[in-house]
């Protein structure tokens, strides 16, 4: 196979805030470890750039709860590690018809983990946020103290550059093309479009939009996670109302239960510019971006108007940045072992399905786990199995609505 330099402990696939996240855990228990990028590090054409990810533990499935705080500790212990911040806290608010069942359900998760929750009526809302933000009638809000939010592009320059430090290697303008077993010695080799050739003891797949493409070209077997292209949009703060949705004050990060599915950030990116945008896209191929704006922003621009009581100005985004998501059925991740004839030597991390980036720094540990160990603690990886969908097309049941509107074409 060539020098040892070509041979490590594990080869990580896709340099985004995944793979970068279990580069740095496996490099921190003292493994060879390569991290393989398809463009250059940092680059703006997958899930993992930009300037703002939000963070909240309200979800309507309680095991991602203990992901997301989990998380939060990480997320802290690599800042201290690095020296700088990329997780500021701020509180967290979601919305919706009182009758939405997502949102209820939601809130049974909350009382059931004994997570501390304020349930607000319109007038609440109007008492806490005065004059800022309102709900109609017959919605309500569900408050709660934590929730964040995350630099994009800075984290995962962060994981990289620990990752570095404890010696792993980082190889961007890489694009992997293949993977077998090696019959001879055991582990995988890994092939690159260039005609590098990598030996390693275990191989994880951190590929995002391209997951689908790549365990394709790798097995044959079509795995249903779906690139979707989404955009985000900063809206204009009108003069003299900036300092209300400030970061640093005690305006939050939001989301707005229903269709459309909305989520915002106080202003911290740009200054005077607030981010507010809807969870969805439309279906695309990663490698044949549409890069357009995806959608008509009608019912966004009413929903911010309602919301923001014409503070902001709605008749033009400010910004907009474009960006993929790899969806599911059933919105939950794919974390396992790829199987076939790589059995626990290949993992895959994909299908983040738009709520991936706060749980990275857990998810790096899980995946590591996995592949060094061959199971992970203190996480029921059951939802997350990948032979889900050869039982039910569709993944796992769930009770609730999906949160993440499609569209087939931009047009
Ligand atoms: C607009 C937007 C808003 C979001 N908001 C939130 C939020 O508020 N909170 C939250 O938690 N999550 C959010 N998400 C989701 C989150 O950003 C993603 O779940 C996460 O970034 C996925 O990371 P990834 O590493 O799986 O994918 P990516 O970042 O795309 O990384 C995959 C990498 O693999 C590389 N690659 C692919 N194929 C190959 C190959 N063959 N060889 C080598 N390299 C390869 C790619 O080039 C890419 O760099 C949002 C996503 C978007 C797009």
């Amino acid at each position: 196979m060539g020098s040892s330099t070509n041979e490590f402990d594990v080869i990580v696939i896709g340099g985004g805030i995944m793979g970068s996240a279990t580069a740095y855990q496996t490099a921190k228990r003292g493994c060879r470890t390569l991290l393989l990028e398809q463009f250059d590090l940092l680059h703006h054409l997958g899930s993992s750039h930009g300037e703002s990810r939000t963070i909240r533990a309200t979800y309507p499935e309680d095991y991602y709860t203990d992901m997301v705080l989990e998380s939060s500790k990480l997320w802290r212990e690599a800042e201290a590690e690095a020296g700088y911040r990329v997780y500021t806290s701020t509180p967290h608010l979601d919305m919706g018809p009182a009758n939405d069942v997502s949102l209820q359900a939601v809130i049974a998760i909350c009382l059931k983990n004994s997570f501390s929750v304020q349930v607000l009526n319109q007038r609440a809302v109007a008492d806490r946020f005065s004059g800022r933000l309102s709900i109609p009638k017959d919605w309500i809000a569900v408050y709660t103290e934590f929730g964040g939010i995350i630099k994009p592009t800075k984290a995962v320059s962060m994981f990289q550059a620990l990752a570095f430090q404890r010696g792993a290697v980082l190889k961007d303008n890489m694009e992997v093309k293949d993977i077998k077993t090696d019959e001879v010695r055991g582990g995988i080799v890994v092939y690159t479009a260039m005609g590098d050739k990598f030996w390693g003891r275990k191989c994880v797949v951190t590929a995002g939009a391209w997951t689908k493409k790549l365990v394709y070209s790798i097995t044959g077997h079509e795995l249903p996670i779906q690139p979707l292209e989404t955009a985000v949009w900063y809206w204009r703060i009108k003069e003299g109302h900036k300092e209300k949705y400030a970061i640093g004050g005690d305006f939050l990060t939001f989301a707005s239960y229903g269709q459309p599915c909305i989520y915002g950030t106080p202003s911290l990116e740009f200054p005077g510019l607030i981010k507010i945008a809807v969870h969805g896209g439309c279906l695309c191929d990663p490698d044949k971006r549409p890069w357009l704006p995806g959608r008509d922003l009608d019912s966004l621009k009413e929903w911010i108007e309602g919301r923001f009581l014409g503070l902001l100005d709605c008749s033009t985004p400010a910004s907009t940045q474009s960006c993929m998501y790899s969806m599911t059925p059933d919105e939950n991740f794919v974390l396992d072992f790829l199987g076939r004839e790589f059995k626990e030597d290949v993992v895959i991390g994909g299908g983040f399905s738009g709520h991936g980036f706060m749980m990275s720094p857990v998810i790096g540990r899980i995946l590591a786990d996995l592949a060094l160990t061959g199971s992970a603690d203190g996480v029921e990886l059951k939802h997350f199995r990948i032979g889900r969908f050869d039982e039910n097309p569709k993944g796992n049941v769930k009770e609730f609505a999906d949160q993440v509107g499609f569209i087939e074409s931009p047009n």
